[in-house]
């Protein structure tokens, strides 16, 4: 039995964390969400070089194949090597064949140049590729010039903004700082923080498993009146699994939900990438139903296609070879990890 949907959609990914599997354990154990980002995320995005960021790319890309996502819609930060990340990011998700969003997380962490490096990456990329949205890490590490730098640029290039939101409690003044700026297109990630009332408009990505593993509390997104969709925040892209989780984690709230909601957002993945539609996946389960797919584990695509090209069949890769894309991920692996 097998049934087929369209290409499904990572409404937040972030590429370059593919290679932060396995690696070495940090000087101190971090014991908040704001040490977690000090000793984990932030040590790692400035190790970053751009061979690093291409085979962290090709192995993200790899396995949103091996999970049926077609459409990546991805947030790089990688302060050491800003100009051009972008660029090698949206080439290596096109070699393997996957549809890819991209965006500069730009901050003031490392000082008003990189911000404005940062702006000038999101700029260039959009204006040669013409698909893109201006990226912003967070309100609580950038300054309100940056921020109405950031939320200018998207205006005038005519697209969305990709920013993390009161994702831990350092951001819970983020719907203030952000006021006035976000419009309908802008993507809000995680929104843990946000008061149910506030006044932001875009679309809340939910990401379950990153905030189960960051312990940042539950988001609830059902309790907004934004569309919702579902992110992994890096930790892969299987959206069926994130869809599980979504569903399971609502239920630990409201015993007397179903999972049509958290079915859903992950539909709601669709609108921000639209040309995953064209793209189809042959499962090996049917039916691709919620009430059923809640309860099932295991549920993998045979094969999947994009833009009508076979790109996944028989459990392989069709345009890279997946035993070459993992070991070269795992030498840049290890040349980060060394650099730690
Ligand atoms: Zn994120």
């Amino acid at each position: 039995m097998a049934a087929t949907t369209p290409g499904l959609v990572c409404a937040h990914h972030h590429l370059y964390s593919a290679l932060a599997r396995g690696m070495p354990a940090p000087p101190k154990t971090p014991t908040t969400f704001r040490e977690i980002l000090e000793q984990i995320w932030w040590r790692l995005d400035t190790a970053l070089d751009l061979d690093m960021i291409r085979w962290s790319a090709m192995l993200g890309a790899l396995e949103a194949l091996e999970a049926g996502t077609t459409g990546i819609i991805d947030h790089h930060e990688s302060p050491e090597a800003i100009e051009g990340s972008l660029s090698v990011i949206a080439d290596a998700c096109a070699e393997v064949g996957v549809r890819v969003l991209p965006a500069y997380g730009i901050t003031d962490r490392h000082g008003p140049d990189g911000a404005r490096r940062g702006l000038e990456e999101n700029e260039r990329f959009i204006k040669e590729r013409g698909r893109g949205l201006v990226g912003i890490h967070a309100a609580f590490t950038c300054t309100d010039e940056t921020l109405q730098a950031a939320a200018g640029l998207a205006e005038d290039l005519g697209v969305g903004v990709h920013v993390h939101v009161a994702e831990g409690v350092d951001d819970a003044d983020a719907p203030q700082r952000l006021e006035g700026l976000t419009r309908d297109d802008w993507l809000l990630i995680h929104c843990v923080h946000l008061p149910t009332d506030h006044t932001l408009r875009g679309t809340i990505v939910h990401n379950p498993r990153s905030n189960l593993n960051n312990a940042v509390g539950y988001a609830d997104p059902a309790r907004f009146s934004n569309p919702v969709a579902l992110g992994t925040d890096g930790i892969g892209a299987d959206m069926i699994e994130a869809f599980r989780l979504a569903y399971v984690m609502q239920r630990s709230v409201g015993v007397t939900c179903g999972p049509d909601t958290a079915w859903e957002w992950l539909a709601t993945g669709w609108d921000l990438m639209p040309e995953a539609r064209d793209d189809e996946v042959t499962w090996s389960y049917e039916p691709m139903d919620p009430w059923y797919l809640a309860f099932t584990a295991g549920v993998r695509p045979l094969e999947v296609r994009v833009a009508g090209e076979v790109v996944f069949s028989d459990g392989e890769p069709t345009r890279v070879d997946v035993a070459e894309v993992r070991a070269k991920a795992r030498e840049q692996a290890t040349r980060l990890h060394a650099r730690l």
